[in-house]
């Protein structure tokens, strides 16, 4: 609905403390790329060829991006299978 310019209001309802709703709304804007305000991480889903400790390289990198408005995106992957050397 949102990509479709339907409605120009969100509302988000979560289990526990509302305060996280409001997050989660922007989260939900930004991923519809309606309303970019900060670097989105995004880390492959692992596999077999993964060859770092990936969960601790992302949860470092979340630390260092926390608060900043830079609209950028940042990929992490596991392994050089789709990363720098690619084909190689
Ligand atoms: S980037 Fe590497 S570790 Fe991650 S899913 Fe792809 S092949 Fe597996």
């Amino acid at each position: 609905m949102l990509l479709d310019g339907i409605g120009d209001t969100i509302r988000v309802s979560l289990l526990g403390d509302p305060v996280p709703e409001i997050s989660a709304a922007f989260d939900i804007l930004q991923a519809t790329q309606r309303r970019v305000r900060k670097p989105e991480l995004i880390a492959c889903p692992t596999c077999g060829r993964l060859a770092i400790d990936l969960e601790k390289i992302v949860a470092e990198l979340e630390k260092r991006l926390e608060g900043r408005k830079t609209a950028v995106k940042v990929s992490v992957l596991g392994c050089v299978v789709n990363g720098p050397g690619r084909g190689t």
